[in-house]
């Protein structure tokens, strides 16, 4: 067989054979060989990295889909309680690094692709992003996917097939630029279509009542929901779950060829082009307006081919059908209140198909389904107008007008000091102007747990938004603090730091048992350790710089100061706060002299994120970073000592090759305002240090690795209110350089984009209807005194790589192991259901 691989000719002498559980490098090397062959979708005789990777990808899909089944039947047989986790997103990103280093079998597909002729490291490459999701929330539930197959939970995810995923973004003069992500552009190998399962969804249509008085919804259009398997293996475990993305579809009946033929093709296809709107994009989810009819579809359409899936399940694991059963069997855990629709249509389903009546079909509902909050910003709590709601699910509002009516009653009999309450804890809103569904009170009084996603952010739900609620249940509020997957995040994405830890701590078990790393602690002054531990760092900074040199032309220095902010881009996010900090240390260093410069301690800026297409102050920020790095990088007074980098679209792809890479990071949001955060975890458990407010899970971070290795600022949660009233009546002394580096950026010195109304923002209306909402003028002095304890630590590298190494040492509580097995044991009651090995 001759394969070509680039440039070179290789004359390969490895056959072409289908090994589905091949472990020798060899049989690996002719598996790989076999699909390029034999399941085509090139040219023959091709073999470059693209070819390479489809090939590699059906070789790794042919190990998992044997375990893969194996799991399902074990499932079926064994018949345990399992979770169904409904999210709207997953932000999967590549998979084949992922794949073989679960299975174990890294290095014989490495051994396999050389002898091939390519590397590994080039050869993932090729893969497109699977972004089916926005930032944490979504990368939260991927996480979860994870843990719960290393796990061997019984536990599989259910989500939307978009078409397009999250958009790229470029950079351009203008700013930001969105074009649509097409990871579908070719063929994505990991899914896997099961056109044996089908689900057909209603929207629109009315409710009919029989003689019996039963109800049944009936008309409208219906749409055919179709299953797209991904699977999800553990770590070296035999369990393989699944993530069922569902895909719309018109039916061939719905393709009136007769108008067709009469040349009116938009009206023949107009269910066939309905369908395909629902899947064709993720909704972009910062977003407080557009879309919404097309968004509120995409909702049910998720939870409804998801719950007919479930309920098929349960009918066909029981010999005998006992509905009282459904809660021990099923777990059904709502990612925010995306798929609220949960709620009414399982009650639906029970009681218009399986014919129970409203009180079973409410214990039933109630004990299966709960949900996760992941904010407290008001503009982000989900509420859909009951005007469009009675026109697209009018049996699903009838269920939720129900829902709503007996809540008042109980409260009324119950609870009468609540009484005056009411109209802000009931379900419907029936404010004439803008009568509204709130779906985060169907969720609290639907679910029979209620969590947050990390303490703070659970104490301030308990004690604010939730709080005459807690009063009613107390039992039902829980918080489980977010975590993050360590294989993908550590071991895979950083083998050097991995490598040394697992030499210092004899054994590779942290992989699996994060709690492991406070073992490290006791090297943390060793000076055999901190070489190993600073050449590591290095490498990875050194592989990030070239990367930063690939996608933006700037050289960096692998021996500044590597400091990172990558998150989504927004105003509570406080990118403003870094950039000014970075403008103001631009301007002392331009007013330093040469010698007092040398004394400075070089650093690289580095900040990275979307901003959401229509938010203008969002992709303002955006502007004004790569604005000012454009003027800082090309001053060669002072371009040794600071860079300012936009690091464009970033991804999950993006962040493997940025958080190995990082030193310092900001996690710097208005304290109260960010749940939880994620990508705090992964830089500290790469040994970065951060640089933060008390919010979200910092507070948590900062207990764990030390309060004297996390550079700590700004006001805390419990402060903010007094503050931004004090800023209200005007009785906020901003700090001379907050003013001074404001008034940099009015002088034009980067440019003549029109900053104003940033700048304005800070200083008068912020949109919010209040000046500087988000303090930044408040927590501008303290931030830059943090700045400056940075820059001394770092100075000292021996403290530094203490501080690193400590931070890494104090990180295993934020595995996502941690995390899925408190929900397992507390919130869905399931047990592991390990596949046994043949
Ligand atoms: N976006 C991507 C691509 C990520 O990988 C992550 C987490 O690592 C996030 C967003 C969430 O970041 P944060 O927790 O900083 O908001």
């Amino acid at each position: 067989v001759k394969v070509t691989n680039g440039s070179a000719n290789v004359e390969s002498e490895i056959p072409a054979v289908a090994h589905p559980l091949a472990q020798d490098p060899k049989e690996i090397a002719s598996n790989i060989n076999y699909h390029a062959q034999y399941s085509p979708h090139f040219s023959p005789f091709k073999f470059e990295p693209e070819q390479a990777y489809y090939a590699t990808a059906e070789s790794v899909r042919d190990q998992l889909i044997k375990q893969w089944n194996e799991t399902y039947s074990h499932y079926h047989k064994v018949n345990p309680k399992q979770t169904y986790y409904l999210s709207m997103e997953y932000l999967q990103g590549r998979a084949l690094t992922n794949a073989v280093g679960n299975l174990d079998l890294r290095n014989a597909y490495a051994d396999a692709l050389k002898q091939l002729g390519h590397e590994l490291e080039d050869v993932v490459e090729q893969e497109k992003d699977a972004a089916l999701g926005n930032g944490g929330l979504g990368r939260l539930a991927s996480c979860f996917l994870d843990s719960m197959a290393t796990l061997n939970l019984p536990a599989w995810g259910y989500g939307l097939r978009y078409r397009y995923g999250l958009f790229k973004q470029r950079i351009t003069k203008a700013g930001q630029e969105e074009t649509a992500e097409d990871w579908l552009e070719k063929f994505s190998p990991w899914e896997v279509v099961r056109h044996d399962v089908v689900f057909p969804i209603r929207f629109f249509g009315q409710v009919e009542v029989d003689p019996s008085g039963s109800r049944k919804w009936v008309g409208g259009e219906v749409i055919q929901a179709l299953a797209y398997d991904v699977p999800i293996p553990g770590y070296k475990t035999k369990n393989t779950n699944s993530l069922r993305l569902w895909e719309a579809k018109a039916s061939a009946r719905d393709f009136d060829l007769f108008q067709f033929n009469d040349g009116q093709y938009e009206s023949a296809a107009q269910l066939h082009s309905s369908a395909q709107q629902i899947c064709a994009v993720l909704y972009p989810g910062d977003a407080t307006e557009g879309g919404k009819l097309l968004r509120l579809k995409q909702q049910f359409f998720l939870c409804s081919a998801s719950l007919q899936d479930i309920i098929a399940r349960f009918k066909e694991r029981e010999d005998e059908i006992k509905w009282s059963e459904f809660p021990s069997k099923v777990a059904v855990q709502m990612n925010d209140t995306h798929p609220t629709l949960a709620i009414p249509e399982l009650m639906r389903l029970l009681m218009d198909d399986e014919a129970l009546g409203w009180d079973e079909a409410w214990d039933i509902t109630t004990r299966t389904v709960a949900y996760t909050n992941h904010t407290v910003l008001p503009e982000a709590l989900e509420k859909w107008s009951q005007a469009v709601m009675w026109k697209l699910l009018p049996r699903h509002m009838e269920i939720i007008t129900e829902i709503d009516k007996r809540f008042i009653t109980m409260i009324k009999s119950t609870r009468p000091d609540l009484e005056g309450k009411l109209p802000d804890l009931r379900v419907l809103d029936n404010n004439p102007q803008k009568a509204v569904v709130r779906m985060a009170n169907l969720c609290v009084v639907s679910s029979h747990t209620v969590n947050g996603v990390a303490q703070l952010h659970s104490d301030i739900l308990k004690a604010e938004l939730f709080s005459d609620y807690v009063s009613i249940w107390p039992i039902k509020f829980q918080n489980k603090t977010n975590g993050i997957t360590p294989r993908r995040w550590l071991k895979f994405c950083n083998p050097e730091l991995s490598q040394i830890i697992t030499k210092w701590l004899k054994t590779d078990k942290w992989v699996t048992n994060l709690d492991l790393l406070t073992n490290l602690r006791q090297f943390a002054d060793d000076a055999d350790l901190h070489a190993e531990w600073y050449s590591a760092k290095l490498a990875s900074k050194q592989r990030l710089a070239h990367y930063i040199l690939q996608v933006t032309g700037v050289t960096i220095d692998p021996n500044t100061l590597f400091d990172i902010q990558v998150k989504r881009i927004h105003e509570y996010k406080r990118q403003l706060l870094n950039i000014l900090g970075a403008i103001y240390r631009y301007k002392k260093l331009k007013a330093m002299s040469p010698e007092e410069r040398k004394n400075t301690t070089p650093r690289t800026i580095m900040i990275g994120g979307k901003a959401f297409a229509t938010y203008t102050n969002a992709k303002r920020i955006v502007k004004l970073v790569d604005d000012v790095g454009a003027v800082v990088n090309s001053d060669p007074e002072v371009n040794e000592f600071l860079k300012v980098i936009f690091v464009p679209n970033y991804n999950v792809s993006v962040a493997e090759v940025l958080i190995p890479g990082s030193e310092l990071s900001q996690h710097i949001s208005t304290a109260g305002m960010e749940a939880s955060g994620t990508s705090n975890m992964k830089f500290a458990l790469n040994g970065c240090l951060i640089i933060g407010t008390l919010d979200g899970a910092n507070v948590e971070i900062r207990e764990e690795v030390g309060e004297e290795n996390f550079f700590l600022f700004g006001a805390t949660a419990d402060e903010v209110p007094r503050l931004r009233k004090e800023r209200e009546r005007g009785l906020f002394k901003p700090d001379p350089r907050f003013e001074e580096a404001k008034k940099f950026i009015r002088s034009g010195a980067f440019g003549s984009y029109d900053y104003n109304p940033l700048l304005e923002s800070l200083e008068g209306d912020s949109g919010y209807g209040r000046a500087d909402y988000f303090l930044v003028g408040h927590d501008f002095a303290s931030y830059m005194d943090a700045q400056e304890r940075v820059d001394e630590a770092y100075k000292d590298r021996k403290r530094w790589t203490k501080m690193s190494i400590l931070s890494t040492a104090g990180s295993g509580k934020f595995s996502s192991d941690r995390t899925i097995a408190q929900y397992a044991s507390e919130i869905w009651k399931i047990q592991e259901c390990p596949v046994p090995s043949a």
